[in-house]
């Protein structure tokens, strides 16, 4: 039987940037993924000619020239830039937060106006914790008054908020919300960072060039037969949930998934733009996407005269589908924190990604993370 350098569990990003690199460190990799495919959350699957991202929208985004290198180096991207929409009661709202948002909200058109409105709302937040004595957000919705007021906290982010995460606003960390830029120029650019885009081609792409020369074995669970799987090389990254590599012994973390709905459309541009989220509590579904929008942009449109689209709905993983979001609250917190004590303790296995490190990663910070590791 083969002996390999590395066994890599889970063919994601992570475990899929680090086959490539130890191959081109000339390491053997073997690749087990339990699905029958690999990417991991980024598999997208081609439907009526379009790339739909089967676990949920992915845009790759970083200030990381390096970073932002390598991935061309894979494959090249294109220049989607993402601007979400937001519908709230049937009236849509530019996002991130800029003066388009503020002139749909207040119908303020120059930066003075809308700072005034501004600060006049964020005062209530500032004076609340005053009282009680504090000088930072206690919570996700302190945080959002205090960075945007009540009005678009009540309007855009606390139904999404509340839907996304299961939880009230009050009992989620600020630092959640810490991701929304606020701009006072007309910019829905939804990123901050000097680069974004889409494969050309679609993630697979992406995922398959970094796995070239690996060998992997897809539909293939470490967990049924671990001893076997870890037998095979000297090393193993493993980029499952760390507290099923620890078989619970301290407890279960907590994930939200998101379900989701997928419906082909007779259309060929259905809402006209690639995300389009839905802030009030009434609608069930948080987002809807339109895949092609990523992909396509202008008169390209309607070259296809299909559409695909899916809604997501958001709800506390349960151990049946996939988990997503990390749930990032005290208690899960000081429950990883134990897991990682155990893992930093490991000689051979090297724990990466959104589950293994139980963290609300993107996409890049992932890449320059094996980017800058030994292999
Ligand atoms: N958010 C919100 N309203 C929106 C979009 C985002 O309140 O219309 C908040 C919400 O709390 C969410 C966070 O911003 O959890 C981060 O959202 P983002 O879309 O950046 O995260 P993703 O789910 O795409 O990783």
């Amino acid at each position: 039987m083969k002996h390999y350098d590395y066994l890599i569990v889970g063919a994601g990003l992570f475990g899929a940037t680090f086959a490539y690199r130890a191959r081109q460190a000339g390491k053997r990799c073997l690749v087990i993924d339990k699905r029958p495919q690999v990417g991991g959350n980024l598999y997208c699957e081609e439907m009526e000619g379009i790339h739909v991202h089967k676990y949920g929208a992915h845009i790759f985004h970083t200030s990381n020239k390096e970073v932002w290198n390598f991935v061309n180096s894979i494959v090249e991207f294109n220049r989607y830039t993402n601007s979400p929409v937001a519908n709230y009661k049937g009236k849509l709202y530019n996002l991130p937060f800029n003066m388009n948002t503020f002139y749909q909200m207040w119908q303020v058109t120059t930066p003075k106006e809308a700072q005034a409105k501004l600060d006049e709302q964020r005062r209530e937040a500032l004076e609340a914790m005053q009282q009680a004595g504090v000088d930072a957000p206690r919570n996700l919705e302190e945080q959002a008054i205090a960075l945007i007021g009540r009005d678009i906290y009540e309007m855009l982010i606390k139904g999404y908020t509340e839907k996304q995460w299961g939880r009230k606003c009050t009992e989620l960390p600020a630092f959640i919300i810490k991701r929304l830029p606020v701009r006072m120029v007309y910019d829905n650019n939804y990123f901050n960072d000097a680069y974004q885009g889409i494969p050309i081609g679609g993630y697979n792409k992406l995922i398959d060039g970094l796995l070239e020369g690996a060998d992997v074995k897809t539909s293939t669970d470490f967990f049924a037969d671990r001893t076997h799987w870890e037998s095979m090389a000297d090393k193993i990254v493993f980029t499952g949930k760390i507290d099923e590599y620890y078989d619970y012994r301290y407890g279960t973390l907590e994930y939200r998934t998101v379900r989701f709905e997928e419906e082909v459309i007779d259309t060929p541009n259905y809402q006209g733009n690639a995300v389009v989220n839905y802030t009030e509590a009434e609608v069930p579904y948080t987002r809807v996407i339109e895949h092609k929008h990523f992909e396509h942009f202008g008169e390209a449109v309607y070259n296809l005269k299909k559409t695909v689209i899916s809604r997501e709905y958001s709800t506390e993983w349960k151990g049946e589908s996939e988990p997503f979001y990390p749930v990032n609250n005290d208690r899960n917190t000081a429950l990883y924190e134990q897991y990682r004590t155990l893992a930093e303790q490991e000689e051979r296995v090297i724990f990466g990604g959104r589950l293994a490190e139980y963290k609300y990663y993107d996409m890049a910070p992932i890449v320059e993370r094996v980017l800058n590791m030994e292999v």
